[in-house]
C-alpha cells in the first residue's frame, strides 16, 4: 500500500514538473527572430482568423505524462499551433494527423480545433524540436540549438517513454541530436531517415521515423492517411500497449 502511494506520488512529482517546464518554455525569449515573428503574425493575422486572439509564445507540449510513446514535430505553424497554443492544433498538419491519432487509439477525438476542444491523449505525448513558428518553416541550427535543452529536460521527466515518432527529417536529427548529448549515440551515420525506418538507440528507446504530415506531404500523397497510421499502430506495439 504504501509502495503504491510512493509511486502515485512519484507521478503527481513528474506531472507537476512537466506543468512546470511548460510554464517555463512558454516564457522563453531566447530566439529573437522567432520571437518578433510570432509576435508579428500574432499582431497581424490571417483573414480567416481575424477574430482569433492568437496565442503568439512558444508553444507548451501536450498529451499523458505517463506516455510510452512520444510524437516529435518540428515547429509551430505560424497559423496553426501559433494561433491556438497546442501543438499541430488547427492547420492542416493537424487536420491530417490527429484523426490518424484517434484511430490508432491515442488521440479522444479526431478534431483538433482549439485548446479547449475537450481532446486528451493517452499513452502519448506531442512535442517539437523548436517551440516557436520560424519563417518559413524552417528554423536555424542555431535555434534548435537554442531549443534542444527544453527537450533534454522533458525526456527527462517522461519516465514511461519507449518509442518516439519522429515527424520529418530535422525530428529524427533532433532526437538524435538528443541521444548525442546525453552521450549515448557513439555512431550516429548508422541511423539513416527514411519513412518506416526502425532503430533502437543505445539508450533502448526505439526511434520510428515519418515524413512530416505538412500539406506539402499530404497534398501530394507523399505521405497517405494509411502509411502514418502504420507508423502509429507500429508505435503502439512495440511500446507493448496492445
Ligand atoms: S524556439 Fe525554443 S529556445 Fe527559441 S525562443 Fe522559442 S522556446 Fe525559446
Amino acid at each position: 500500500m504504501a509502495r503504491a502511494a510512493l509511486a502515485l506520488e512519484t507521478l503527481n512529482l513528474e506531472t507537476l514538473n512537466l506543468e512546470l517546464l511548460n510554464k517555463e518554455i512558454v516564457a522563453c525569449n531566447l530566439c529573437a527572430r522567432l520571437r518578433s515573428h510570432c509576435a508579428e503574425v500574432a499582431r497581424v493575422r490571417r483573414r480567416a482568423y481575424a477574430e482569433w486572439e492568437y496565442w503568439g509564445k512558444p508553444v507548451p507540449s501536450f498529451g499523458d505524462p505517463e506516455a510510452r510513446v512520444l510524437a516529435l514535430g518540428l515547429a509551430p505553424g505560424a497559423h496553426g499551433s501559433n494561433r491556438t497554443g497546442r501543438p499541430f492544433t488547427g492547420d492542416g498538419s493537424g487536420d491530417f494527423l490527429y484523426p490518424v491519432l484517434h484511430q490508432a487509439g491515442f488521440a479522444s477525438q479526431p478534431k483538433a480545433i482549439s485548446r479547449d476542444d475537450g481532446m486528451k491523449l493517452t499513452g502519448l505525448w506531442i512535442t517539437s524540436v523548436a517551440r516557436c513558428a520560424p519563417p518559413g518553416n524552417k528554423p536555424t541550427p542555431e535555434e534548435l540549438r537554442n531549443c534542444a535543452p527544453w527537450l533534454d529536460r522533458e525526456m527527462s521527466l517522461l519516465k514511461n517513454l519507449r518509442v518516439a515518432v519522429c515527424l520529418g527529417r530535422i525530428a529524427f536529427d533532433g532526437l538524435l541530436a538528443h541521444e548525442a548529448r546525453l552521450g549515448k549515440l557513439p555512431a550516429r551515420r548508422e541511423f539513416v531517415f527514411a519513412h518506416g525506418a526502425e532503430y533502437t538507440l543505445p539508450s533502448g528507446l526505439i526511434a520510428l521515423a515519418s515524413y512530416h504530415p505538412s500539406l506539402q506531404n499530404t497534398n501530394t500523397g507523399k505521405l497517405t492517411r494509411p502509411m502514418l497510421l502504420k507508423v502509429f499502430r507500429r508505435a503502439r506495439t512495440l511500446a507493448g500497449m496492445d
